[in-house]
């Protein structure tokens, strides 16, 4: 639930959109952006991966159309949003702790490319979006879900710099992969999520684009600000 508005908390209900490829800090900066602003703060990315993770629980294949409508047809999700984390309830059952591993990265990228789970998706988020001002983060929220989003950025970074972002935050959990492995599936999930036919990840014809190659989260965090900031203002 939101917090006390921040130092810049913005009166009339927006929705700010972040897109962008894994590891540019899109979490990190929405999470220190919803802070700020006093709003909800949404990880899109939870989404996909709580069915990604229910499909593999259920020999679901990750490209089984009819299996995947039937599983979100059947599928009460609700999300407990905090300021640091999206919580993704499954008909009950609190999944958040398992969605992280890079098996469900992947499995996730696989299911996203599904019109079925991205429509089945949509409504979910935009009947969150309905809630209040929301940062979200993900791929599609600029240009599908949000078109109408009062803020739009697009935060991208080195690949490489990305993968050892990505590594390190897995290494610091346990046993993790190798960053040659990290740099490689960041890469085809790169891939995957910008040449699916549905809602590929793409920057809006509107979105500020913002590179964290050399900028760090509380540098990017500044400049959206400014940039919001500015805005209303001038609004
Ligand atoms: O953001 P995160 O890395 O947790 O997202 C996992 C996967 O979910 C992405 O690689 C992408 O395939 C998919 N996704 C998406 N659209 C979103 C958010 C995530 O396709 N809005």
């Amino acid at each position: 639930m939101p917090g006390r508005p921040g130092q810049g908390a913005v009166v009339n209900p927006f929705i700010v959109a972040i897109d962008g490829p894994a590891g540019a800090g899109k979490t990190t900066v929405s999470q220190m952006l919803a802070r700020r602003l006093g709003c909800l703060y949404v990880d899109t990315g939870a989404l996909y991966r709580g069915v990604a993770v229910l499909a593999m629980r259920r020999d679901i294949g990750l490209d089984d159309d009819l299996g995947l409508a039937k599983l979100c047809e059947n599928l009460k999700m609700d999300l407990e949003l905090t300021p640091d984390a999206t919580r993704v309830l499954a008909n009950g059952e609190d999944i958040t702790a398992g969605l992280r591993t890079p098996e469900v990265s992947m499995a996730a990228s696989a299911i996203s490319a599904r019109p079925v789970v991205r429509a089945w998706l949509l409504t979910v988020q935009r009947s969150i979006g309905t809630k209040g001002s929301c940062v979200f983060e993900g791929r599609d929220m600029g240009t599908v879900v949000f078109p109408d989003a009062k803020f739009k950025f697009f935060l991208t970074a080195d690949p490489r710099v990305r993968a050892v972002r990505r590594h390190k935050e897995l290494t610091a959990k346990g046993p993790a992969p190798s960053l040659v492995e990290v740099e490689r599936d960041i890469r085809l999930r790169d891939r995957n999520d910008s040449t699916r036919s549905t809602a590929p990840m793409a920057a809006a014809p509107d979105a500020i684009f913002l590179d964290s190659t050399e900028k760090n989260a509380d540098e990017v965090v500044k400049s959206m600000l400014e940039i919001i900031r500015e805005a209303q203002e001038i609004n």
